[in-house]
């Protein structure tokens, strides 16, 4: 390679990657605080009152990460020793570190669909809302919207309100894992609050797509609420000052939302490109929001060498599998850095 690689690197492995702007550094900068642990700090609840209104709930929870957001709304709707079921890869499932079983004692059952979506089929066949005193019963069912591992892909709006059907009619919950909800709202041009009427609990995150430093905020009902802040302070995630937090989170939903069109644009070029230069490696029809996931031939590089190919020339991308590459386009990346990505990548995957 002839080529100076891109510096800085072009960060594609997550949208976590992100960095606060300046506005939203003076908006932390001057954000009023009060304890939170004392339930005085005003910004937080600004951000509090803010999501439940966007996503129609009574109440909601910052939390210092999605993982823990989703802890405590599947803890409120799962007692120990019942299970949760969920799609194989979902985050709750795979990238949770087993949380929901070893603190709270849930367990779970997965269906398996190669984009991460509902399978109502297969839900119906797992539910067993009163399994009597042999088999384990379900109390909820959860979802991820957008799928992260299934390519950011969005989980269409007639299953999930077919699911909250299904399950209403048995007392089953429903969990929404809305991490990139904000993506899945914005390609499908359907508000965040309706896709959250058909769950009990949300959670919702503002560091990924939306470029605040830190922090998810969970929603459900107050009385869920009131116990998710209770175990929130049990698990050490009460937190003191944290309006200088809140502030980039309420600034992110003021600034960050409507660019997030530009985001799945951008994936979409980027897969296109791809395609081009590698028929096959990826199916620019799959590219729903601003994921990419490449999927190489047995017989080529590695998903190992293609990343480090790429790292030697300014561009990091996700190893996800043997053959498997995850692309992220985010606040950090515009066009012209996703134009240059495409042909390094290019490059490193025919080289
Ligand atoms: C990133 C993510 C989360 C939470 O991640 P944290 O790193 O704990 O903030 C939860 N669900 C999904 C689908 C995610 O992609």
């Amino acid at each position: 390679m002839t080529e100076t690689p891109h510096d800085p690197p072009i960060d594609l492995r997550s949208d976590t990657v992100t960095r606060p702007t300046d506005g939203m550094r003076a908006a932390m900068a001057c954000a009023d605080v009060g304890d939170d642990v004392y339930d005085e700090d005003p910004t937080c609840h600004a951000l509090e009152e803010r999501v439940a209104a966007l996503l129609g709930k009574e109440a909601a929870v910052f939390t210092v990460t999605g993982s823990m957001a989703n802890l405590l709304a599947v803890r409120a709707l799962v007692p120990p020793g019942k299970e949760v079921l969920c799609e194989a890869r979902a985050h709750i499932a795979r990238a949770e570190l087993g949380a929901h079983a070893a603190i709270f004692g849930v367990t779970s059952r997965t269906w398996a669909h190669p984009r991460g979506l509902l399978d109502l089929d297969a839900v119906q066949a797992m539910l067993v809302p009163d399994a009597g005193p042999y088999f384990v019963s379900t109390a909820a069912v959860s979802v991820e919207n957008t799928h992260n591992f299934g390519g950011g892909s969005i989980q269409p709006y007639e299953g999930l309100r077919k699911l909250r059907e299904v399950t209403g009619a048995v007392g089953v919950g429903v969990h929404l894992d809305g991490a990139r909800l904000w993506n899945a709202s914005v390609a499908a041009g359907i508000p965040v609050g309706e896709y959250a009427a058909l769950a009990d609990t949300v959670s919702v995150c503002l560091s990924k797509a939306l470029g605040a430093p830190v922090g998810s905020v969970v929603a459900g009902t107050a009385e869920q609420m009131a116990e998710a802040r209770i175990w929130r302070k049990r698990l050490g995630g009460g937190w003191r000052q944290a309006g200088v937090l809140a502030a980039a989170g309420l600034y992110a939903l003021d600034h960050h939302l409507d660019r997030l069109a530009d985001d799945h644009t951008n994936a979409r070029d980027l897969a296109r490109r791809l395609a081009d230069a590698v028929p096959g490696s990826v199916d620019p029809a799959a590219v729903e929001t601003n994921i990419v996931v490449l999927n190489l031939p047995a017989t080529g590089p590695t998903a190992g060498e293609v990343a480090a190919r790429a790292r030697q020339d300014g561009v990091l991308i996700s190893v996800l599998g043997p053959t498997t590459l995850r692309l992220v386009t985010h606040l950090d990346v515009d066009q012209a850095a996703c134009a240059h990505a495409a042909e390094v990548l290019a490059r490193a995957l025919t080289s």
